[in-house]
């Protein structure tokens, strides 16, 4: 990811806002009380515990990783082999299409539709026509926005006699509740992070959901360790927060809902509908826009290089509102108010 030099940084999808500095301090203060001439724990004991007492959740349904990507290899790692099918949509995520194809996999995808949005009868037909060993559903999209309800997923997996994996990273943006179908539907795997609305990119904490069974065979594909001692006690102390994520939740919503309908009404440039903490525009010129959105600190993902259809689209994730209020004054400027 090219990062040159900026003010407002809305290329990656992260939040904008720090956590509170107390909390920081209990993680720091925590961090010095715990040794660290040895091993982190593996698996991580207590992260693991604080988590699925989060959700009510037996721990033998958590496996935790160093970060959402790293069990991705580790999904593609224990699933695939040489030429084995992989069903995505495109565009998506382009880290998991790398993982699989690393493990082997070949690449089998299904098209979104003409809003980006994922059409649940076209996923089944391209499951059944491929047979392929691994679904990859990111839900919403990156880099694209749309998600999958809790009665498509379901049919995915009812048609799948593979591992479905639904990449929720972003699933907090969109309210869709898909953890009550793991009991009924044991080839399903949910993945989620703590980059996003947690806020703790920088530390490297990831988690699958599912059957026992099913992650014990993906644990193979993950090298031992590898959730250092940091990130450990950040996510233990995060996830003894109640309403910290819910304030960040309802503030990126609200921002996201704001900043789509303002961009909605410039002339030439189409939003198209995103539940996560970004969103895909489409304008009449995507790299000469980036730049002049560049030259006023402003700093945005280009899709260019990802083609097809990405082709003059930006994606923009969600910042504080006076970063919102930056994006919508610029290119406002730059392509004024549709006629009404
Ligand atoms: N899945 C999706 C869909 C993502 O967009 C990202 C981050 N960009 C990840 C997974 C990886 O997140 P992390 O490794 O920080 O958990």
């Amino acid at each position: 990811v090219a990062n040159p030099p900026h003010t407002i940084k809305l290329n990656q999808n992260e939040s904008s806002v720090e956590l509170p500095a107390d909390l920081k301090r209990k993680i720091v203060r925590e961090l010095e009380r715990r040794p660290w001439a040895r091993y982190p724990d593996y698996p991580p004991v207590r992260l693991t515990a604080a988590i699925a007492r989060r959700l009510r959740i037996a721990r033998k349904r958590v496996l935790v990783g160093h970060g959402s990507n790293e069990l991705l290899y580790a999904l593609a790692q224990a699933t695939l082999e040489r030429g084995t099918a992989v069903v995505l949509p495109s565009p998506s995520y382009a880290v998991a299409r790398l993982a699989a194809t690393l493990a082997g996999g070949r690449i089998a995808t299904f098209p979104l539709d003409r809003k980006f949005q994922y059409d649940p009868e076209t996923v089944v037909k391209a499951v059944r026509r491929h047979e392929p060993r691994l679904v990859f559903l990111p839900s919403p999209n990156n880099p694209t926005g749309g998600s999958l309800h809790a009665g498509p997923v379901a049919a995915v997996a009812e048609a799948s006699r593979s591992l479905v994996v639904v990449d929720e990273a972003y699933h907090e943006f969109s309210r869709i509740d898909l953890l009550p179908l793991l009991r009924r539907h044991t080839n399903l795997v949910l993945l989620r992070t703590l980059s996003k609305a947690c806020r703790l990119a920088a530390f490297r904490i990831g988690y699958l959901l599912g059957d026992p069974a099913v992650l014990h065979r993906v644990e193979r594909g993950k090298p031992p360790h590898s959730i250092d001692l940091p990130s450990q006690i950040a996510g233990e102390i995060l996830f003894g927060e109640e309403t910290l994520l819910r304030d960040e939740i309802e503030r990126v919503i609200d921002g996201r809902d704001r900043l789509a309908e303002a961009l909605g009404l410039l002339s030439g440039v189409t939003v198209f509908p995103s539940d996560a903490n970004f969103l895909l525009l489409r304008v009449p010129n995507a790299e000469s826009t980036y730049l002049y959105l560049l030259r006023r600190g402003i700093l945005v993902r280009r899709l260019a290089g990802a083609g097809g259809r990405l082709k003059n689209c930006l994606r923009v994730t969600i910042g504080t509102s006076f970063e919102n209020r930056a994006v919508l004054q610029a290119l406002t400027e730059r392509f004024g108010r549709r006629p009404a």
